[in-house]
């Protein structure tokens, strides 16, 4: 599918797991794709972009510096051209209940996932607007819907993740469109400190029965960035095997 062809994608948090399996993804459908990370191995995920035929640039970016973002956004216009489509993905979580939680962490949590995206989003937003057709997906989390022991800072974020790509959708509506994934339990490195009967316990709580894979979710991803989804503005769409409509008791 060449659904992005001439289009210019960039994805944060792109080294591995989802946003690695996005840049992959808008690639093979066709998209020129910036690789943002402060891990080295977006190299590698630049590297396969190439290697298959698609066109990949790797920039060091910690979505949370406007600096970062400056450099990385005049890189992009030069190498690989203005930018058409965001997916803001990037992020960090440090898991402790509130009251273990010192200001520098929550702080922190605050200015990668959240304020990173806005920062982001500002530095895009004179490219994405140029020509009325835009497209920004946030990567929030169905925690932005419910709670898990140990995410304050993190679910607060992934919450007004999906509040902010509602408010930019009717702020900048006929200029571009904002939509925002909520995905489930989907196997990455994030599921690394999990152990196996905590995995298989996440697996029977989705109503399919299974951890989902970074390339289901890009591929959720990949459609909200092309003109496949020209009408859809605004939205949170779930992408998590439903989990979150699985009530586990009567
Ligand atoms: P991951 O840990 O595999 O990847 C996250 C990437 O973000 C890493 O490459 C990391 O280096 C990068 N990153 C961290 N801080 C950064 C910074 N300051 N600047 C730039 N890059 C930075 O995680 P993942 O599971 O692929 O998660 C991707 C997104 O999906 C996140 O927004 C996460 O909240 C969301 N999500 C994941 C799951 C899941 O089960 N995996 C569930 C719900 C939501």
């Amino acid at each position: 599918m060449n659904r992005l062809t001439g289009k210019v994608a960039v994805v944060t948090g792109a080294a591995q797991g989802i946003g690695a399996a996005t840049a992959q993804r808008l690639a093979a459908d066709g998209a020129s794709v910036a690789v943002l990370d402060i891990a080295a191995a977006r190299d590698d995920v630049a590297a396969r972009i190439n290697a298959a035929g698609g066109r990949a640039v790797a920039m060091r970016c910690d979505v949370s510096s406007e600096a970062d973002w400056a450099e990385a956004i005049r890189r992009c216009r030069t190498e690989l051209g203005p930018v058409d489509v965001l997916v803001s993905n990037a992020y960090t979580v440090d898991v402790r209940p509130a009251h273990e939680t010192s200001l520098a962490s929550w702080e922190r949590q605050l200015s990668v996932n959240l304020t990173g995206t806005f920062l982001g989003f500002r530095a895009c937003l004179p490219d994405l607007t140029r020509n009325r057709a835009g497209s920004v997906v946030l990567t929030s989390s169905v925690h932005a819907l419910i709670g898990l022991p140990g995410r304050p800072a993190y679910a607060a974020t992934k919450a007004a993740l999906t509040g902010l790509a509602r408010q930019l959708a009717v702020e900048y509506g006929t200029a571009l469109r904002v939509n925002s994934v909520l995905p489930g339990p989907v196997l990455t490195a994030a599921w690394d400190e999990i152990g196996e009967a905590d995995r298989q316990r996440s697996a029977e709580e989705t109503a399919m029965k299974r951890l989902g894979r970074p390339e289901e979710v890009a591929a959720a991803i990949a459609f909200l960035a092309s003109e496949e989804a020209s009408f859809i503005t605004g939205a949170a769409l779930t992408v998590d095997g439903g989990w979150s409509v699985y009530k586990m008791s009567s």
